[in-house]
């Protein structure tokens, strides 16, 4: 038996993982982030293969990860988390500063970040998993406290999106009885699904500028699901 809720209570943080340099870069949001060794002090970054910021992991050689706070807007987790820099420039409107790799770090929603420099990679199927050297780390706010991804499923519900190692298709999941009458509508963006059986207030009386609380998506982008 494989009861994939039972994968929820494995707990993981969220941060922002960076690569790039001062002309250019890109970033993902990752729940897969940690220490291996501290002697030397080297961590690990999953990350997809078809991510964009894969390739600039390899070509720069270093990434930074931004150590991301409970209350990081819907729009940063949205950005970084559920689009593709292919796209779009993430770092444009981003408060980012550069330390001794030179890839850019991102400052918002950030409780503290450090910074690597590659020195290994290991190919894991669908991702690759980038093991790095500490270089730098700093405090940006020590009075917050660190999103986990328990916080962000379970308050700010949110899931993994498709390229995440811990993505969970959601229609696979059991759901209990609900009341007929009331309707789910559903993020195209990242999967958020507002369910009106567990709201308090109808999805067609909320706000037109009413978002994505978890990627910030317009209330029209969103699709009524059975
Ligand atoms: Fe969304």
């Amino acid at each position: 038996m494989i009861q994939l809720e039972a994968l929820y209570k494995i707990s993981y943080g969220l941060y922002i993982v960076t690569s790039g340099d001062r002309n250019q870069g890109n970033g993902f949001v990752s729940n897969t982030v940690f220490q291996v060794t501290s002697q030397p002090q080297r961590f690990a970054v999953c990350c997809n293969k078809d991510n964009y910021s894969a390739s600039f992991i390899q070509q720069f050689k270093a990434f930074a990860v931004s150590i991301l706070a409970q209350d990081t807007s819907a729009e940063l987790i949205g950005k970084f988390g559920y689009k593709s820099g292919r796209e779009m420039n993430k770092m444009t409107d981003v408060k980012v500063i550069f330390k001794e790799t030179n890839v850019p770090i991102v400052l918002d929603g950030s409780l503290a970040f450090f910074e690597c420099k590659l020195v290994d990679v290991f190919d894991v199927g669908t991702h690759w998993i980038f093991i790095g050297e500490l270089v730098s780390a700093e405090i940006v706010d020590d009075t917050g406290q660190p999103l986990t991804y328990a916080y962000y499923r379970e308050v700010k519900k949110g899931f993994s999106p498709k390229n995440a190692p811990t993505y969970i298709d959601q229609s696979k999941i059991e759901t209990k009885t609900e009341n007929a009458m009331s309707k789910k509508f559903k993020c195209p963006i990242c999967g958020y699904i507002y369910d009106e059986a567990e709201e308090k207030v109808k999805f067609s009386d909320l706000p037109d500028d009413w978002v994505c609380p978890v990627c910030g998506s317009e209330k029209s982008e969103f699709i009524e699901i059975s």
